[in-house]
């Protein structure tokens, strides 16, 4: 927003400021903050959501099935509203297995993946007739027990680890030695020993997340392509679906910016043309998660303190790392740096100032923002975590220090 010069870095387009209000979904902040109730909450904007989906698909081949990996942001609003927007959803539990369910999307259309799949869960997928993405020879004959005690058939797709990593990707998923899939070397032996009550759909790839680079995401698809069509020299059956994994970043950082969706999807249009030549019965998927959800969604906290320490301003909120500890930096960076933060009630073209965001827990890992150029606020305003609708709420410390618990609302 060209009203913002202090946050060219931020991605916030999707939440305008209106009369030095930042809104959500039209909302001003303070108005959402009354109508939820509390502080603090995670908001999640509906139209940015489908907004993202309407890009994807004027890009992306028409063939290509698009998949919801949830664990991104599992809130039942949310997936109910991504499951009538995509072909598909990927669940990592059996809990996630029946909010996908509840959601209304059809069971042939979700697919579960993970590694320690207990047999409660396999069975649970087993009846729901969901597609299982196997991850060890040892759960590939526990499902095949289950589904003979079931009396029914298990659809599988044999979770690879590729012989290859995606590069420059944030978090490497596969390649080397891992606990994802099955190592690819290993395919040969035991592709052909899978039979009846098994049914073989495919392959399921994927590499790594958190990707910003379009050449690397492309080369990745490249190769896992190009690996599918070698084991599938060994599968019992055609490859009727094959998962070439998602990997697709946002920009969190300052620096980083949005890798080019339309290089992609110009090579996925030439890698659908080469499927149908070399893999003819297969139904090409790529899943995601945050590049879905995760710019629709802001963390709102309020200002409980304001002080000075030695010269440095700190904004003490009521929200902090257990409700969001990817903002904090504890989840996964190596070097903490900041995600976009703005005071979301204070217009940005007024005074700023220097300061440090932090929560209420003891412990300097607390920190929300470390020293940023910030709008000048006092005791009541309300602070913004921009680029929080992926794992935000669920993938942090809810009961550390036992503060209430973080609400969510889709606005
Ligand atoms: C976590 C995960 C995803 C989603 O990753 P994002 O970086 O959120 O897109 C996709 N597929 C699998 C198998 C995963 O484990």
């Amino acid at each position: 927003m060209n009203d913002r010069p202090k946050l060219v870095h931020a991605p916030t387009e999707g939440f305008p400021m209106q009369d030095d209000r930042l809104t959500v979904g039209g909302i001003p902040l303070d108005r959402l903050a009354a109508r939820v109730g509390q502080t603090p909450f995670y908001a999640y904007d509906r139209k940015l959501l489908s907004r993202r989906v309407a890009e994807l698909r004027e890009h992306l081949p028409p063939s290509i099935s698009l998949h919801y990996a949830m664990k991104a942001n599992p809130m039942p609003a949310v997936v109910d509203h991504m499951a009538r927007e995509v072909d598909g959803i990927d669940v990592a539990s059996g809990r996630e297995l029946r909010v996908a369910l509840d959601a209304g999307m059809d069971p042939q259309e979700i697919s579960f993946a993970g590694p320690g799949k207990h047999a409660g869960e396999l069975a649970q997928a087993i009846a729901s007739g969901v597609l299982i993405n196997v991850e060890s020879p040892t759960e590939l004959k526990t499902i095949a027990r289950l589904a003979n005690e079931l009396k029914a058939m298990a659809r599988i797709a044999i979770r690879v680890n590729p012989d290859f990593e995606l590069k420059s990707s944030g978090m490497k998923m596969g390649g080397g030695p891992k606990q994802f899939g099955i190592d690819a070397e290993q395919l040969p032996e035991l592709l052909p020993t899978i039979a009846h009550p098994l049914v073989f759909e495919g392959f399921h790839i994927f590499s790594g997340s958190q990707n910003l680079k379009a050449e690397a995401i492309i080369e990745a698809q490249i190769k896992a392509l190009a690996l599918a069509v070698r084991l599938a020299a060994f599968a019992p059956g055609p490859v009727r679906m094959l998962n070439i994994g998602g990997g697709f970043g946002i920009p969190y950082f300052p620096g980083e910016s949005r890798f080019d969706l339309a290089a992609v999807g110009v090579h996925l249009h030439a890698l659908v043309d080469e499927a149908k030549r070399v893999l003819p019965e297969a139904e090409l998927v790529v899943e995601l998660g945050r590049y879905l959800v995760g710019e629709a969604g802001v963390y709102v906290s309020r200002v409980i303190d304001r002080k000075v320490s030695r010269g440095q301003v700190f904004l003490v909120t009521d929200g902090g790392l257990h409700h969001h500890l990817s903002a904090s930096g504890n989840f996964g960076q190596v070097i903490r740096k900041n995600y976009p933060v703005a005071i979301g009630t204070r217009a940005n073209d007024g005074e700023r100032e220097i300061a440090s965001v932090v929560g209420p827990l003891c412990t300097p890992l607390d920190l929300l923002a470390d020293r940023m150029d910030l709008a000048c606020a006092d005791i009541g305003d309300l602070v913004v975590v921009f680029q929080s609708g992926a794992y935000g709420l669920t993938a942090s410390p809810g009961h550390f220090l036992s503060h209430p618990p973080a609400v969510e609302v889709l606005v």
